[in-house]
């Protein structure tokens, strides 16, 4: 879509859009379905890029601590955690800038993605920076998808990061693409951009030939020691907008209601879930950062009549159920 035609979208009555966001979301979805991930940060803290949002970037000093790569078993008895508590898609997450093929790093990734994949759940990884010869690689050891957010912009994108550029997202998301793994993309608000930056974003990831599979949505976490530390919260109804608008410009993507959950109100859930959100991120903790608890998020998706997608493997054969 074009930033004119965006912009013509979110810039309608609330109620027009969302009733136009909920009818192409029913003319794609089962509109009451709304699957859980589980992320696990593999690797955490130290990373040398300087993302402002982030806790992780070894730039600034925040609570974080650093952790190496965790052990195989460790990841395994997360992701069978994960899986016995509902998550249909296991998300692994790793703080540095990129991966190489032939390092150590990546085979022991390979190794974890091979095992984990053997359990049933839609396996997806966000290791950074990659080239077409790693997405093969991640692809053959089992990985349905790759996270790899363009985050905002292209105009905003170097007032948040200097030592990557955009284009270098872009070249790792044409990688991934190539390989014929999901590309999962999404971005931040809440970052002091302006809606024409949110527009913009959206312009681009709706360009995407193919088109990304799934789009979360964040909303800022001001994490402490950040640069973006005092931002404040994200206007509810600006979020519930952009959310819709991208709910008519990627249909057939899952957009997922990703980071900054514990600051919007159970209303606020509500109307998202209706403007075409079908994804959370579910569990106590997100890469680094506090997410509502599983059993308050069930909670909320029962009172509000939405099933929960889940996933029940049978001998290899995947049968998804609801609850
Ligand atoms: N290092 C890899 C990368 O940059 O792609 C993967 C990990 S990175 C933490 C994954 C994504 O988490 C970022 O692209 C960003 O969209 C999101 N994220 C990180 N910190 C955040 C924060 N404080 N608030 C909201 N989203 C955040
Ligand atoms: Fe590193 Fe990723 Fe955080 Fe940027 S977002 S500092 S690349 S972990």
């Amino acid at each position: 879509m074009t930033f004119d035609q965006l912009s013509a979208h979110y810039h309608q009555p609330l109620f027009d859009l969302i009733s136009e966001s909920r009818a192409v979301h029913l003319s794609h979805w089962r509109g009451e379905e709304v699957q859980r991930c589980s992320l696990l940060s593999i690797k955490t803290g130290g990373c040398s890029e300087d993302c402002a949002y982030c806790a992780q970037s070894a730039h600034y000093s925040t609570a974080v601590e650093r952790e190496e790569l965790l052990s195989l078993e460790n990841v395994l008895t997360a992701a069978r955690r994960a899986r016995s508590q509902g998550a249909t898609r296991f998300c692994m997450g790793a703080a540095w800038r990129g991966v190489r093929d032939g390092s150590e790093k990546f085979e022991r990734v390979l190794e974890i993605v091979r095992e984990v994949s053997q359990l049933g759940m839609e396996v997806c990884v966000t290791l950074g920076e990659i080239g077409p010869v790693e997405a093969r690689k991640l692809k053959k050891a089992g990985v349905t998808a790759y996270n790899h957010n363009i985050d905002t912009s292209p105009d905003f994108y170097p007032e948040i990061v200097t030592t990557h550029t955009f284009q270098n997202r872009l070249n790792t998301i044409a990688a991934v693409q190539e390989s014929g793994m999901s590309v999962c993309c999404g971005g931040i608000i809440g970052m002091g951009e302006s809606e024409a930056d949110r527009l913009g974003m959206l312009e681009v990831l709706s360009n995407f030939d193919p088109p990304p599979e799934s789009v979360p949505i964040n909303c800022l976490m001001a994490m402490p020691g950040t640069p973006l530390a005092d931002q404040p919260p994200v206007d509810i109804f600006e979020l519930v907008r952009l959310i819709a608008v991208t709910r008519i410009a990627l249909p057939k993507a899952r957009v997922r209601l990703a980071a900054g959950r514990t600051r919007i109100s159970r209303e606020g859930q509500a109307l998202c879930f209706f403007a075409g959100a079908n994804s959370i991120f579910y569990g106590d903790k997100l890469l680094t950062a506090k997410n509502p608890a599983a059993d308050v998020d069930v909670a909320l998706l029962r009172e509000l009549g939405l099933h929960i997608e889940s996933k029940v493997t049978i001998n290899d054969e995947c049968l998804m159920t609801k609850e």
